[in-house]
């Protein structure tokens, strides 16, 4: 039974990453310039240029409409749009994680978009409750395993699995301060509530091989490397040293796909997404911007640049993509993992996961 929620399939992989660690680039003749120009529209962007030049020059093109951006990581884009308030420059805010785009609208610097547009092409669990923010792309965070020593069939099955005795000394995790790892455990609590959730956290530290990881890669790295049997990671991320490093014995699992209530409830997935600013000078072209990021055209120039999964549920996946078959996934609320991201904090603290 796995069929009781309104469940929608993905396929999902590799590649395209979240955040930026770059710092702030513009387009045209460099950053204030870009940011005056006379008309285009600005979008402060949490996603790396290589991921958002192409559409953007696209929509000029079919549009006219100039578009300028400059890229950083989540955090200082949105200081930035709080320090700036009413002045800012910006039009659009692009980032990614539901947690991200949840506090965005929490503390103010988006405006809702009431868009038929939007709403047809921007399944309801991956926007905004008040239309704020709308998802983009989606991803999945999920189980990955040592192919050598781990057989799925037998030993895998969900993330709450991964808290078992047999696990014990063999699990790899990315460190709690991630965002990624504190909306997964939000919507475990959104799942099954919090003590439960905190009995599988803790079950998780005391399986810990080693401390957790700054990174996905490295979770993936000390797998391979034998320090660890199991961890759980973005499919891009699992995507980009794959094709680095084909000979290495890691294999994706898709958990969470069978069973009744939370266990079979999906796997976890999260999102890239945007928003118009709240104090956009010129909204009602920031919105044709954003209902054309969501139709078809440029959904599938994401999946294309980013190996992730189209929002837009009449866009098909890439061929390449369903090869990878494909999974259940979560259908609970992706604001969900805003909601209860404090909650998700202070119950990995209080589990001793670091
Ligand atoms: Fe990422």
């Amino acid at each position: 039974m796995r069929n009781l929620l309104p469940v929608f399939m993905v396929s999902l992989l590799l590649a395209g990453c979240g955040q930026s660690e770059a710092p702030v680039t513009a387009a045209g003749e460099g950053q204030q310039a870009a940011v005056a120009e006379e008309g285009a529209l600005v979008v402060y962007s949490a996603r790396k240029e290589h991921l958002i030049k192409p559409l953007f020059d696209l929509f000029t093109e079919q549009t006219g409409i100039a578009v300028s951006y400059i890229t950083d990581s989540a955090g200082p884009l949105l200081a930035r749009l709080q320090a700036e308030g009413e002045n800012t420059p910006a039009d659009m805010l692009i980032t990614v994680d539901a947690g991200n785009l949840w506090q965005a609208q929490k503390v103010g610097v988006l405006s809702p978009v009431n868009s038929p547009v939007l709403t047809a092409n921007v399944p309801v669990h991956l926007r905004d409750p008040s239309d704020s923010w709308f998802a983009l792309t989606i991803r999945a965070r999920t189980i990955v395993y040592a192919s050598d020593r781990v057989n799925p069939a037998q030993d895998l099955s969900s993330y709450e699995a991964l808290a078992e005795p047999q696990w014990r000394g063999r699990l790899c995790l990315r460190t709690s301060k991630k965002v990624y790892n504190q909306s997964l455990v939000a919507t475990m609590i959104a799942a099954q509530g919090g003590p439960a959730t905190e009995a599988i956290v803790s079950g998780w530290v005391a399986n810990l091989a080693m401390d957790p990881f700054a990174n996905d890669t490295k979770v993936m790295e000390a797998i391979a490397a034998g320090q660890c049997d199991v961890g759980i990671v973005n499919t891009y991320y699992y995507g980009r040293l794959i094709k680095k490093q084909p000979q290495l014995a890691l294999a994706l699992f898709w958990p969470n796909q069978i069973g009744e209530g939370a266990v079979g409830r999906g796997t976890h997935v999260n999102i890239s997404g945007a928003g118009v600013t709240a104090h956009s000078r010129q909204k009602a072209r920031a919105q044709q911007l954003l209902e054309w990021l969501s139709a078809e055209q440029a959904q599938v120039m994401l999946m294309e640049l980013n190996r992730e999964a189209a929002v837009n549920p009449r866009v098909a996946p890439l061929p390449d993509m369903l090869a990878w078959g494909d999974f259940k996934a979560d259908a609970v609320a992706v604001s969900e993992a805003g909601r209860l991201q404090v909650a998700a904090v202070k119950l990995m603290d209080r589990a001793g996961y670091r």
